[in-house]
């Protein structure tokens, strides 16, 4: 796949791929043989029906591919661009062994700016059902979960806290990864189909849970894990100290990187260290390269080969001048007089035997501080559910990460309601959140093809 070079790129924020032609797709897909049982198919979580898809694409048959491919997934554009494909469909094409796997994702994303740019829509022939189902938040769970209901013909009102819809489609991943022109065309979809979609409408404040049980027959909720993990270091209220998430959100949401054409400022040092070495952390280290970072430093406690982030987003921030520091982990900041971080002093740290994550437990070598000079610091430590939701909806049994609780059809100890993706996961996968969507979906269609 042709991309931008990593030195033109780091002065925008422009997709980083350029995708495919229309000559190029149609060669990546003849590569395909079709294997038998299509084990890409069976380790997709929302099972895509890809091997037609790209049998499809052989042809040329890109409209067709596209809605073979919307039968299954209501974003193939954004998931073509952000799935972890080599743990999933691609990791287990037999071509991946020798690393020339079928680019699946780039194949998908292709079918799904193709039909973009030509306004291609599906016709919906929809049997209208009396019963009102409300899904709350508008991330890749939501929008599965009322897509999927409102086709069955379920009238469907899903309720988002903030001014868009998309959940951390929209303020998460940054515009270079996922362009917000595919997250918008995408999200549209939900009104295409007929799903209500009511803005910065914030469930148990601006409307209570309980009026939502009262007046729907049944609840998705799909309220993410929006608040950020602290280290609690000394120094951390320092000026200059970020959580990942304002950080995102203030450049992707807020478009801080358009300051001026934009409200929101951003204040983006020229020595910036970011913690964790997810997907979050690299996303921020690579913004601020872009918003002109000299030095970016990702801290990370294990090493690189233990780094939950995909492939493809490690390999793009450090070809774009962002340095790993593997072993180490924050022991404190310390700032200026005026109150702005100024350094930042670690421990060295090795690894030991596995822990629960099935990966090294690392652990501080003794007198082994250092110091390094910073003046931002962004902390993507990993998110949880917000409780400012869950205080007003405290019949809902959660577990002791503050995760809903539900049983194997996602339905929560309270009847009628049923929730998935981050809210019950943690800081999982968009696929994953819209595969919850859809099991969902499923189980609700039951319980109210059950009562009547
Ligand atoms: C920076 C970043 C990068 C990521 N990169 C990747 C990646 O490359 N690949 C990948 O697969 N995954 C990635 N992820 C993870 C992935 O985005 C999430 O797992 C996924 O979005 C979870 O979907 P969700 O629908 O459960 O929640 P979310 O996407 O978090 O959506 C929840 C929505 O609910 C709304 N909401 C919350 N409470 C309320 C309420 N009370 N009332 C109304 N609305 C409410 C929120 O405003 C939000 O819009 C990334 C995450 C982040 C933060």
């Amino acid at each position: 796949m042709r991309e931008q070079p990593s030195e033109k790129r780091i002065q925008n924020f422009d997709s980083v791929p350029y995708g495919y032609t229309k000559e190029e797709v149609i060669q990546e897909a003849r590569r395909c043989i079709q294997c038998e049982g299509g084990p890409c198919e069976t380790h997709c979580p929302v099972s895509m029906n890809i091997k037609k898809m790209i049998r499809e694409i052989v042809r040329g048959r890109f409209e067709e591919a596209f809605f073979t491919m919307k039968k299954d997934n209501p974003v193939p554009g954004i998931t073509g661009r952000v799935c972890p494909q080599e743990s999933q469909c691609e990791g287990v094409c037999p071509f991946h062994q020798t690393k020339n796997g079928i680019n699946i994702g780039k194949l998908e994303a292709f079918v799904a700016d193709w039909a973009m740019e030509r306004g291609i829509k599906e016709e919906f022939h929809i049997k209208e059902k009396p019963q009102k189902i409300a899904v709350i938040g508008s991330g890749p769970a939501g929008i599965s979960c009322a897509v999927d209901l409102r086709k069955w013909g379920y009238k469907v009102t899903l309720f988002e806290a903030l001014h868009k819809a998309g959940g951390v489609l929209q303020y998460g991943i940054p515009e270079f990864r996922l362009p917000k022109k595919v997250v918008d065309y995408e999200v549209s979809y939900l009104s295409e189909v007929g799903v209500d979609v009511r803005l910065n409408t914030f469930v148990g404040q601006n409307i209570t849970f309980e009026e939502l049980r009262r007046d729907y027959d049944a609840v998705f909720i799909g309220t993410g894990a929006g608040a950020p993990l602290f280290l609690r270091i000394a120094g951390e209220e320092l000026k200059g100290v970020y959580s990942a998430n304002e950080f995102l959100i203030r450049v992707n949401l807020m478009k801080s990187y358009r300051f001026l054409e934009y409200d929101t400022p951003i204040v983006c040092g020229k020595r910036v260290g970011v913690i964790g070495a997810g997907n979050v952390a690299m996303d921020a280290a690579r913004c601020a390269r872009r918003l002109g970072a000299e030095e970016v430093h990702i801290i990370y406690r294990r090493t690189q080969k233990e780094s939950p982030a995909r492939e493809e987003e490690i390999q793009h921030a450090l070809e774009e001048g962002v340095w790993l520091k593997e072993l180490v982990s924050p022991k404190k900041a310390e700032g200026s007089s005026e109150g702005w971080l100024e350094e930042l002093e670690l421990y060295r740290m090795k690894l030991t035997e596995a822990d629960q994550s099935g990966r090294p437990r690392p652990v501080k070598i003794e007198d082994s501080e250092f110091r390094m000079e910073l003046n931002t610091l962004i902390e993507a430590l990993g998110t949880t559910p917000n409780r400012l939701f869950l205080n007003r909806a405290s019949e809902l049994e959660v577990n002791q990460r503050q995760l809903i609780e539900v049983d194997e059809n996602m339905k929560t100890n309270i009847e009628g309601i049923y929730a998935g993706g981050d809210a019950i996961r943690g800081n999982a996968t968009v696929i994953l959140a819209l595969g919850d969507g859809r099991k969902a979906a499923q189980a609700i269609h039951e319980y109210l093809s059950e009562e009547s």
